[in-house]
């Protein structure tokens, strides 16, 4: 196949979501010689539950970042995401000015658990390996800071006041990408469908609408469409152990007057290990496009279920979550808000990326190919962190990062032995 000069790159990102657009940007300004591009479709102007399901041609492919509000925090059991986020958070204010994209709220991060409960050991032990601000609150001094919640009695909060809250999405993607290409990085607003190699050892790539574009070396941040696409060679693709999980989350819209008496109130992770939940997360009220304020809430545990196909992924990226889901959320929230009326209730379906590791898998997959995949529903508010070490790893012969590989290693699905 014939070169175009034009079409040509040195380094593709393909996807441009939270992590692929924070790739592309650390690659456009660190290494300014090189010709980056980055591939990826737009949000779609409708929502989706009103788009053409794909079997009337419709989208193939959606992304988790189509939202108004990811929590962002430090506190964490596991010591790689708090050190990530501990590396994002401070980035925040800089891409703003730089780019006139407000997308930070800090509205300080609580997370509710029983005194007992290992998990906030395990939190604090991490608290005080990274070191960063953050409080212990008793039952007596949640009650006294947050009086309008209500938890039981043997409860304890682990309060960050500062440094924490929540981001939109959405106003970092479009940050992220307003900082590459004014940094000399290309968009190309396409849906990749195959990638191949030539003689010559570049990277084919033919997107939906058969636009061909070449590049030495790719990046695939592609988050729950990564295996549903020729894009990673087949024999890799097919072994990779990624899974695309279901996550419901519902909105909780907040009058006027509730607005005012949760004016303090912080994002929050309500621990319940012995729940199949395992637990659930709010954020405070937050203005939405439809100019509302909603209290928002998602769960982690059993209530999320893994969607093997493509073709699931996509009906349930066209409906509105689990009702059953949204029964149990709604009762949650409403039992830690005694008083709380919400003017309506609007669930809504995303999807979680799930690696065996808990992290995200940033590795080559094959010569001059890194996979920057795995989110499993924390990636967000650390995107900046992890698309530059996507940067650093696609630049880079060998692992380039302090935090060992091993953290963020690809990880294969076992094979029956004959
Ligand atoms: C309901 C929900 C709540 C969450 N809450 C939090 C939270 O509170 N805090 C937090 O930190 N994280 C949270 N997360 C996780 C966070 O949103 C994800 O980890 C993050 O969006 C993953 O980034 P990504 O770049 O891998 O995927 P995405 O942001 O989904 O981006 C992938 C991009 O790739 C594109 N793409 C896919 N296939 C192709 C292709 N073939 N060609 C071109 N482009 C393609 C997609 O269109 C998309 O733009 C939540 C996730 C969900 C679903």
């Amino acid at each position: 196949m014939e070169k175009n000069e034009e079409n040509s790159y040195d380094i593709a990102v393909i996807g441009a979501g939270c992590m692929g657009s924070a790739c592309a940007r650390h690659l456009a300004e660190c290494y300014k010689g090189k010709k980056v591009c980055l591939i990826g479709p737009d949000e779609p102007t409708l929502p989706r539950s009103q788009s053409v399901p794909r079997h009337q041609s419709g989208r193939s492919v959606f992304a988790a970042y189509y939202d108004q509000g990811r929590i962002t925090r430090h506190l964490d059991a596991d010591p790689v995401w708090c050190q990530l986020a501990n590396r994002s958070i401070p980035r925040y204010r800089q891409l703003e000015k730089a780019t006139g994209v407000q997308y930070y709220h800090e509205r300080g991060f609580l997370v509710l658990g029983s005194k007992d409960d290992p998990k906030i050991a395990q939190i604090n032990k991490v608290a005080e390996m990274i070191g960063f601000n953050y409080e212990q609150l008793s039952y007596t001094e949640l009650k006294r800071r947050f009086p309008y919640l209500q938890v039981p009695h043997h409860f304890i909060g682990l309060y960050e006041s500062t440094d924490a809250g929540y981001i939109s999405p959405r106003g970092q993607v479009e940050a992220e990408i307003k900082a590459a290409t004014d940094n000399g990085c290309t968009l190309v607003r396409e849906i990749v469908n195959k990638v191949s190699r030539n003689n010559d050892g570049d990277y084919i790539i033919i997107t939906e609408t058969n636009k061909v574009i070449t590049s030495r070396k790719i990046v695939v941040a592609t988050g729950a469409f990564t295996l549903f696409k020729e894009i990673i060679p087949d024999d890799i693709r097919q072994r990779l152990d990624i899974q695309c999980g279901t996550q419901t989350v519902v909105k909780l819209q907040v009058n006027a007057a509730d607005r005012q008496r949760y004016s303090n109130m912080p994002c929050m992770v309500y621990l319940c290990p012995e729940d199949p939940m395992q637990y659930w997360y709010s954020l405070p009220p937050v203005l939405y496009p439809d100019g509302q304020y909603y209290l928002k809430i998602g769960h982690g545990g059993d209530l999320i279920k893994i969607m093997p196909t493509h073709k699931d992924v996509l009906k349930w990226f066209h409906g509105h979550g689990d009702p059953k889901t949204t029964d149990i959320l709604t009762k949650a929230m409403l039992s830690v808000l005694p008083g709380f009326k919400p003017v309506s209730i609007k669930p809504d379906g995303c999807a979680y990326t799930i690696t065996p590791h808990s992290h995200v898998m940033i590795d080559k997959i094959t010569e001059n190919m890194v996979l920057l995949s795995g989110g499993n529903g924390y990636a967000a508010k650390s995107s900046d962190e992890i698309g530059r070490v996507g940067a650093l790893t696609i630049t880079h012969d060998n692992w380039h990062y302090d935090i060992p590989q091993e953290a963020f290693k690809l990880c294969f699905k076992l094979t029956p032995k004959l």
